[in-house]
Order: C-alpha cells, then sequence, then structure tokens
C-alpha cells in the first residue's frame, strides 16, 4: 500500500499531486490511500513533478471541477473515490458521462451536496456586531455541513466589502480586513459574541415574513436544516410561529383581498409610452454609464456622496431589482445592496427560490442622500424632482440591460420605474405591460419590519410573497 500525505482535508493541490504521481506510476487503487497530516509506513510524500520527462495524461476540466468539489465533502473516503474516478478515466475517458455508473453517481451526489452547503451558509451566516477599540468587527460562528468555508468566503466579501468581518467555524476562520481576505485556525462557539442589537431585527424580519398559509414543516426543515438553527436569531421563534399557524391563516382567509387598480395601470402603461432619452449622450455599455454617472449634476445629491453606484448583475439579466438609494455601506463601496440591507434582500430572495447572482440589481437614486448626525450618515428620502432627474440613468441601464421583468422595491423605485408614484399598497402583484418590460411593484422588504401588528405583518408577508412568486413566473 502506497501512502500520499496530504496537508489538510481540504488541501486538493496535494491530493492532485499525489493521484498523479500514483498513476503514472501504475498504482492500482486497491494500492493506494491517502492520509492527511503524518502518515504511516510507505509514505509517499515526494511526487514526481507534473510534466517530468513529458509523463502526463488528459484529465477532462469537468473532473477537475468534479473533485475541486468532492473533496470539500466530510466524507472519509472521499479521496478514495476520486482516484478511482481518475484510474477509471485512463480507459475510460467517457465515464464522466455514464451517469448510471456508481462511482460517478456518488460523486456528483457529494458535489451536489457540497454545493448545496455552500448555498446554505450564504443565507444562513448571521454576522453579530463587535466593537474593538471603537471600530466595528461583525463576526458570525456558523457550522457549515461541509468543508465549504474557504470556497464560500470569497462571496462574502463581494457582498460585505465595506465590514470588517470574520466567519468563524469548527474547520478555520476566515477574516476580511476591508482589503484582505485571510483564513486562520479552527474556532469555537464561545470566540464569536452571543447576540448584539440587530438580533431583534432579524427575529422581527422573520415574524414578520413567516407565512402561517404556506407552512409545510417538512418542506421548511429541508430548506433550514435543525444544524443551523443554533446561529439564527430567528429560529428561537419558529416553534410558537408553527404553533399559531392554523389560527393566523384561518384570519388572512377570512380577509376580503383588494380590487385592481386598472385604471391606475392604463395611466401608467400610457405615460410611459415613448419615453426616450434626453439630450445627446447614450452610453453603450454599464462600464461607460457607470463612469458617466460620476460626472452627473442633474440634481444636488452628487455634492454629498462619495460617488455615484449604479447597478450590478448579470449583463443581460431577465430580472432587474430596483430599489430606493444607495445607503452607507453602498456609498462608500460603490455597489447596491451591500451590508446589513443586502443580507435582508438576499434571505427574501432566496426564501422565494430567487437567485439574486442572476438578476440586475440597481436603484432608482444614484447617490446616497443623507444628512450627518455626529458621526453617522442618516438616509434621507430622495425627493420627486430628485429621483425624476435620475430616472434618465435608471432608463439607460434598462435600455442596456434589457430585463423581461422589474421588479420595483417600495415607493421610490416605483416612481424611477413609472414616472409616476403609484400606491404601491394597492398596486402590487399586478403585472404591469411597460414598452421594454413587465413591471411588478412591491413593497420594500424592510417595510415587513415597521408592522407592530402581527396578523397585519402575516397578511403583508403573504403578498410579498406572491409577488416574488409571480416574478418567478413571469421569468
Ligand atoms: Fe445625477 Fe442621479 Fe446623482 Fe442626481 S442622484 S446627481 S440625477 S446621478
Amino acid at each position: 500500500m502506497r501512502v500520499g500525505v496530504l496537508e489538510s482535508e481540504t488541501d486538493f493541490a496535494g491530493w492532485r499531486r499525489a493521484a498523479r504521481a500514483f498513476r503514472l506510476a501504475g498504482t492500482p487503487p486497491a494500492d493506494a490511500a491517502f492520509r492527511v497530516g503524518e502518515g504511516g509506513g510507505g509514505l509517499f510524500d515526494e511526487a514526481p513533478p507534473v510534466g517530468d520527462g513529458g509523463a502526463q495524461f488528459p484529465v477532462p476540466r469537468a473532473f477537475v471541477e468534479l473533485a475541486e468539489a468532492v473533496i470539500l465533502h466530510r466524507s472519509e473516503d472521499r479521496f478514495d473515490l476520486l482516484y478511482r474516478l481518475l484510474w477509471r478515466l485512463g480507459r475510460e475517458p467517457d465515464l464522466l458521462r455514464v451517469l448510471s455508473d456508481r462511482d460517478v453517481a456518488d460523486a456528483l451526489e457529494r458535489a451536489k451536496n457540497v454545493s448545496r452547503a455552500s448555498h446554505k451558509m450564504k443565507a444562513f451566516v448571521r454576522f453579530r456586531l463587535s466593537e474593538e477599540e471603537g471600530a466595528e468587527h461583525w463576526i458570525s460562528w456558523f457550522e457549515p455541513a461541509h468543508r465549504v468555508l474557504e470556497r464560500t468566503a470569497p462571496f462574502f466579501a463581494r457582498r460585505f466589502a465595506t465590514m470588517r468581518w470574520s466567519i468563524l467555524t469548527p474547520d478555520g476562520a476566515a477574516h476580511w480586513d476591508g482589503d484582505r481576505l485571510s483564513f486562520g485556525p479552527p474556532a469555537t462557539r464561545d470566540m464569536a459574541p452571543a447576540e448584539d442589537e440587530i438580533e431583534d431585527f432579524w427575529k422581527t424580519y422573520y415574524a414578520s415574513t413567516f407565512n402561517p398559509a404556506r407552512l409545510k414543516t417538512r418542506t421548511m426543515r429541508g430548506e433550514m436544516p435543525k444544524r443551523y438553527w443554533a446561529n439564527l436569531p430567528e429560529a428561537s421563534l419558529i416553534p410558537d410561529l408553527v404553533a399559531s399557524a392554523a389560527t393566523r391563516s384561518e384570519a388572512m382567509i377570512a380577509t376580503p383581498a383588494p380590487e385592481p387598480n386598472a385604471r391606475l395601470a392604463k395611466t401608467l402603461s400610457r405615460l410611459n409610452r415613448d419615453r426616450a432619452f434626453e439630450e445627446g449622450f447614450t452610453p453603450s455599455s454599464l462600464e461607460e454609464l457607470g463612469q458617466a454617472v460620476q460626472a452627473c449634476r442633474r440634481c444636488p445629491l452628487w455634492r454629498d456622496a462619495t460617488q455615484g453606484v449604479c447597478g450590478q448583475g448579470a449583463r443581460k439579466a431577465r430580472l432587474m431589482i430596483v430599489g430606493e438609494q444607495p445607503g452607507d455601506h453602498e456609498d462608500l463601496s460603490g455597489r447596491p445592496f451591500v451590508g446589513p440591507a443586502g443580507q435582508v434582500l438576499d434571505a427574501a430572495l432566496a426564501e422565494a427560490g430567487i437567485d439574486r447572482d442572476d438578476a440586475f440589481v440597481t436603484n432608482a437614486v444614484k447617490h446616497f442622500k443623507h444628512v450627518p448626525r455626529g458621526k453617522r450618515r442618516i438616509h434621507q428620502t430622495p425627493t420627486t424632482s430628485e429621483v425624476t432627474a435620475c430616472r434618465w440613468w435608471l432608463d439607460a441601464e434598462r435600455a442596456l440591460v434589457r430585463p423581461r421583468v422589474i421588479l420595483s422595491l417600495g415607493g421610490t423605485a416605483a416612481l424611477g420605474v413609472l414616472g409616476q408614484k403609484p400606491a404601491v399598497t394597492r398596486m402590487r402583484g399586478q403585472a404591469l405591460a411597460l414598452p421594454d418590460a413587465t413591471a411588478l411593484l412591491t413593497i420594500h422588504p424592510s417595510y415587513l419590519l415597521r408592522l407592530p401588528d402581527p396578523e397585519a405583518a402575516a397578511r403583508e408577508r403573504e403578498r410579498f410573497f406572491a409577488d416574488l412568486k409571480m416574478v418567478q413566473r413571469l421569468l
């Protein structure tokens, strides 16, 4: 038996070196093994270099990608499974296409489990605020189902670029200082703060978005497995919410549905007919638009903002999501919907089964409107004239991305999208045919947080969920 020694449980480069050496030496899977750390007798830690003496063999790119995922699985025998596949690929080059093959199916299933663990990490990491020498440090404790920390940490670096954060796990820790991502040794739960002031925020959010009429406990357990509950502030509410679901559903059924406002929809459609860009300049790309917005002086908001923040996401996204304006974090980072508010949007979309990365996310107004209060910058709602001035940029984004569906979040966004501020609470849930896309108005997710009455919150949540599901259908 020959043994390849790997530096860590996720040492893909080490496994690849050893596996390549085994195969070049003609070592069959039955005589090859892999160990993490110092191995026993027959140590095989000096693998031949790649391409040594021209000794190479082709490996499909699909296998490398599969192996990079499978190696993060917590199963003990994953190294052996991968080497068995690598060995067989020498004689069966199309092996990965045989989905009924036991090894192939096994590897694909493990890769799927790893991908799911990464997705759950994106959805269920909850940062808690910790102060260090007056500076904010956001810390999260998380126990991923598989070893996906290093694979998933770049997502948080992109999404929360302006925050200093750490994600602590039993496998290791990821740290972002606003500039550089680094990794450290395993951590324990007591190294993370137990709770903070936004704990109540998550509880209120979850309680107000919990839909008793759609309660399916089995599905809920699948989507939010119990293993993640310990880190979720909102999880403590679940037993009570489930227990009261039947009573709340009956109250919702007894509430009459609002009448659709056909007249307003017709007026809006007419108002948006024949809309065209003003002035001579028309940006030919999103990059050009992003640069040009920095020189915009159409309204006074540029004066106090750090920079203009344009939309980001898929270039030809079928879905465009329009919010109000950049906030403090967005203004500093130059990216829309990052910071704690971005977490709320991500959670709501994930709950509805919509992948934010497939959408183009932007705002009706591109510069941050605020007033200083001490060291803080307090958000101010843009005026109608400011939103109207900034519609030129939103229109330009619409023309470049050409979304099929536009989801408008809140009244300011509706004004930017439609050119008129409709009563969003009456119009939401209706598909509005615009010249370039179908628009759907809904409330801003933060609105759900401001409803003190649980019954009203449940009704609003029902409608919000229906709006997001309708987006899926329209797509
Ligand atoms: Fe121009 Fe919009 Fe900025 Fe006003 S908010 S200066 S219209 S980009």
